[in-house]
């Protein structure tokens, strides 16, 4: 790839760490690869990115993030295929929506070379840290700080971009109970709700705290001004089936343009199932899931592909799902996404990147 020229200072560490990486046993977010990039932009000038050994880093307390927010980060992920390549899934669709949280945020722009660039060389680096096996992959965040020493309320001058990686394995969990949010809201028209950015997920742990006293693993946020709509549910996207159709929100400023939903929407389109990207009505769901009409609801992310729910929470009523089984449309997806995300199958949506 022509990124790969790109001018990266390296420093190898002189002790891997990769025989930690058991792929039988990796619980999510607490091991990270041997190397990490780092890249200063410096009142506007991006400076040569550095491949470091994993570490700490240290600041001023007076790091203008630390104080007003001003930060963001995508969630990617990485596989290795039947020849040990390492395959990423349309890492160019993580580029473009970071640099829109960056806009949003009023933040620098980072380069492809640097983010692309940056997380190929990675992988190149840490390729022994991809683990093998069904549902196993490398978890990618890239994620960019103000790093200004200042604290006066403006966009900061200067911005560090990083990336770490941290192996992923299978999602075992059985299927959440989820409460419509009608008090509290994530996003409103006109906010951040489709930007990535630190402050979204901060203002998220309150309320799942109070649903998760109620017995409740997620929430199903609705639209801050009536809460008549459904948004989407922590971080993932939302979609139902109802009639056989594959129904979701259509996406705004106040819904995360997921590229997991988009993928889905695709794939279900290659199926021959019909799709609608549409307002969805809270009363619309718990009518049909009462009579029937809506048999599958499920979340839709990177982390998870597709997390089918056993039943939605709404006005103090639980209302049961079926249960979820290999014909169900959400299974159907998610087979067909992992098989081309991992090289099981021919990509014929261009969909895979080959480091
Ligand atoms: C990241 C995220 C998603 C899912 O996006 P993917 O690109 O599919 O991983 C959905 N909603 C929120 C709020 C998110 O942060």
């Amino acid at each position: 790839m022509e990124t790969a020229t790109m001018n990266i200072k390296i420093k190898l560490t002189e002790q891997s760490r990769v025989n930690q990486l058991d792929p039988n046993n990796i619980s999510f977010g607490t091991l990270f690869t041997d190397h990490m990039l780092v890249a200063d932009c410096v009142n506007g000038e991006w400076q040569t990115p550095e491949i470091l050994p994993y570490g700490d880093i240290a600041y001023n307390p007076a790091l203008a993030s630390l104080h007003y927010g001003q930060s963001i980060f995508e969630g990617m992920k990485a596989f290795k295929n039947e020849d040990d390549e390492v395959l990423m899934f349309r890492p160019l669709e993580n580029f473009k929506r970071f640099n829109i949280s960056a806009e949003r945020m009023c933040m620098a722009q980072v380069p492809e070379e640097i983010f692309i660039g940056g997380l190929e060389e990675l992988l190149r680096i840490d390729s022994a840290w991809v683990p093998k096996g069904e549902d196993n992959s490398l978890y990618l965040r890239p994620f960019m700080f103000a790093s200004d020493v200042y604290l006066g309320v403006r966009p900061s001058q200067n911005y560090r971009f990083m990336i770490i990686m941290s192996p992923a394995g299978k999602y075992y969990s059985t299927p959440p109970k989820v409460k419509v949010e009608t008090e509290y809201i994530r996003a409103a028209p006109g906010g951040v709700g489709y930007a990535k950015c630190a402050g979204n997920y901060a203002s998220s742990l309150y309320p799942a705290k109070l649903a998760a006293e109620q017995g409740y693993t997620q929430l199903l946020w609705t639209d801050a001004i009536e809460h008549k709509y459904f948004e989407e549910s922590g971080t993932m996207n939302v979609m139902f089936v109802k009639d056989g159709k594959l129904i979701t929100p259509a996406v705004s400023t106040t819904i995360l343009k997921g590229i997991t939903r988009d993928t889905l929407l695709q794939l279900a389109k290659s199926m021959n199932i019909e799709v609608e990207e549409r307002r969805v009505p809270v009363a619309e769901i718990i009518e049909g899931i009462a009579n029937g009409s809506v048999t599958e609801v499920f979340g839709a992310g990177t982390a998870v592909v597709v997390s089918p729910f056993a039943a939605i929470g709404f006005e103090g009523r639980d209302y049961e799902l079926p249960a979820i089984t290999e014909n169900s449309l959400s299974t159907r997806l998610k087979n067909a996404l992992n098989d081309i995300r991992t090289g099981k199958v021919a990509d014929t949506f261009g969909w895979v990147w080959k480091v």
